[in-house]
């Protein structure tokens, strides 16, 4: 069983963004709350560990010194034209109360889990507070303040690891994608819905790195309508070569849970059953795997999909019992009682019309000119 620690506390559920944004702080705490009640949080490898604000020389590892002035500042009720043009105070990030604390306790989650994979303590962790992605040095955008994801990268590189990053949101993980386009060291790979149809508006297959991070920079975009067959094909198709060409010491996995059917802010149509999958092929790779969560707008199927993801991950799929082994198809149901899995959705002929084709294309695309710069 891998040594396996969530990230989570009483004081990090304390902030909330505006009752009128999309985005509920509360899923880490009710992702925490189903797993306890199904007794999904003990056992000799398994411990809960408190996120602890990241420091302020981790954080000017990424974000700029200004920046973050800024965002204190905010959170103190100095605010102007200066913060908002770096996106601080806008409809998606806009300033409540404790906004800061809040964005540097939830990034210091990710950090703790990146610091106990490093010494050895952890095989894998999980925060579900973290996945702040779209964060720039000098930008706050899409929810995001601090960006966790590029930290934690960071500062896995610095202790000379090879890390994979991987991006599973239905928004590309532009902020990390950023941080990292001209190096090696670190691979990034995004799967999300086309950026022509979607926030942020880039993600694209011709978007492969630069200078030495040329061809370390991947992009799948999907079409609108991805199901989790179709999914599973690209990712099967692209990821797992490219991780074992790469050959990373860690990986860091962005889970965000808007790809799942029935999202109010984005158009793909998985199931969490296509995450388990996921995870699964992740796991045959033996390394370290830091997790964190991510976007996810329809909240019942976040944390139920978060809550099957750590039982998977944390190594546990046998504790769900039957019809969890059985594969989603037989004996599923979506209430709380049934089990975390996904009922199964259908999926039509114009579905499969539409994204399939494009979806190979980008396929071929991808193995043109990706593949070769690994020798693949
Ligand atoms: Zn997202």
């Amino acid at each position: 069983m891998p040594r396996s620690v969530f990230i989570h506390s009483q004081e990090i559920e304390k902030y909330r963004y505006p009752e009128d944004s999309p985005f509920k702080t509360e899923r880490a705490g009710r992702t925490r709350q189903v797993l306890y009640t199904m007794g999904l949080l003990y056992g000799p490898d398994i411990r809960e560990v408190a996120p602890v604000p990241a420091a302020r020389t981790v954080l000017k590892k990424f974000h700029s010194a200004r920046y973050l002035h800024a965002l204190k500042s905010a959170q103190q009720g100095k605010w102007d034209v200066e913060a908002l043009a770096m996106g601080i105070g806008t409809e998606d990030c806009p300033i409540f109360k404790g906004v800061y604390d809040y964005a540097v306790l939830a990034a210091g989650g990710t950090l703790v889990g990146a610091e106990l994979i490093l010494r050895g303590e952890a095989d894998v962790a999980f925060n579900p507070s973290g996945g702040y992605h779209h964060a720039f040095p000098e930008r706050a955008a899409g929810f995001c303040y601090v960006n966790d994801n590029a930290l934690a990268c960071l500062i896995l590189a610095e202790a000379g690891r090879r890390v994979l990053y991987l991006d599973v949101d239905v928004h590309n993980g532009d902020g990390v994608a950023h941080a990292f386009y001209e190096r090696s060291d670190v691979m990034t790979i995004s799967l999300h819905e086309n950026p022509k149809t979607l926030f942020p508006g880039t993600g694209f297959e011709d978007e492969i790195g630069a200078g030495a991070g040329r061809g370390y920079c991947v992009n799948l975009p999907l079409p609108v309508g991805t199901f989790d067959q179709a999914y599973l094909h690209a990712f099967e198709e692209i990821v797992p070569p490219l991780i074992g060409a790469f050959n990373p010491d860690v990986i860091v996995f962005e889970l965000g849970a808007d790809t799942l059917a029935g999202d109010p802010l984005a158009h793909l149509y998985l199931t969490n059953n296509a995450y388990v999958e996921i995870i699964q092929h992740l796991q045959r790779f033996g390394k370290p795997i830091l997790m964190t969560g991510g976007g996810g707008y329809h909240v019942e199927n976040t944390v139920r999909a978060w809550a099957l993801a750590w039982t998977v991950l944390s190594g546990q799929q046998a504790d769900l019992g039957l019809e969890a082994m059985m594969g989603g198809v037989m004996l599923q149901s979506t209430d709380w009682q049934g089990g975390l899995r996904d009922r199964e959705v259908p999926v039509t002929n114009e579905q499969r019309q539409t994204v399939l084709p494009a979806l190979q294309a980008t396929l071929d695309t991808l193995k043109a000119k990706v593949f070769p710069l690994h020798g693949l």
